[in-house]
């Protein structure tokens, strides 16, 4: 389903791209701004990656949370990945979610030692999804932005 939108035959709301990484706006994020980040190979999950590709994904995602923080005006942000259908994972091209979080509205709740998320999508319209895509990428470091290649 994700290689649809590395070839463009599928719409999204890009954040960035290059030849090895693509970073899109979750359809159904569980907070507005809600990022994937996948490898354009199509790799299930992460074990398939090779260290080559694993390298050029991971070296993004620093950019890519700061940009996401500062558009969100964010306290916080979590970055996880499912891998595997026990895990929860519904997509099985491998993708790491990034979620701004804000301290009013914190993502991981603890009792004691009871730790959960709450985590409710919420299907969102595109223009939303494309004007959030625009606000992440201005914060992107100026090559990166450009990279993206969207309008
Ligand atoms: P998983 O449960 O596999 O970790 O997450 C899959 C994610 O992909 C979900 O958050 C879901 O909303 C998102 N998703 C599923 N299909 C599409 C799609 O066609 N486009 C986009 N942008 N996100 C999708």
């Amino acid at each position: 389903m994700f290689c649809a939108i590395v070839a463009g035959r599928a719409p999204a709301s890009l954040v960035y791209r290059d030849p090895a990484t693509l970073a899109f706006m979750d359809v159904n994020p569980v907070r507005p701004g809600h990022v994937l980040v996948i490898p354009t190979a199509h790799r299930a999950q992460i074990w398939e990656l090779g260290e080559a590709e694993s390298a050029a994904v991971y070296r993004r995602l620093p950019a890519l949370a700061s940009a996401l923080k500062a558009a969100m005006a964010a306290d916080a942000v979590t970055i996880f990945s499912l891998n595997g259908r026990a895990a929860g994972q519904t997509v099985f091209h491998l993708h790491f979610h990034l979620l701004p979080v804000h301290a009013r509205d914190p993502l991981l709740r603890r009792r004691g030692r009871r730790v959960t998320f709450q985590l409710v999508q919420v299907r969102t319209a595109r223009a939303e999804l494309d004007a959030l895509a625009r606000r992440i990428r201005a914060r992107l470091p100026d090559g990166a932005e450009r990279a993206a290649g969207a309008p």
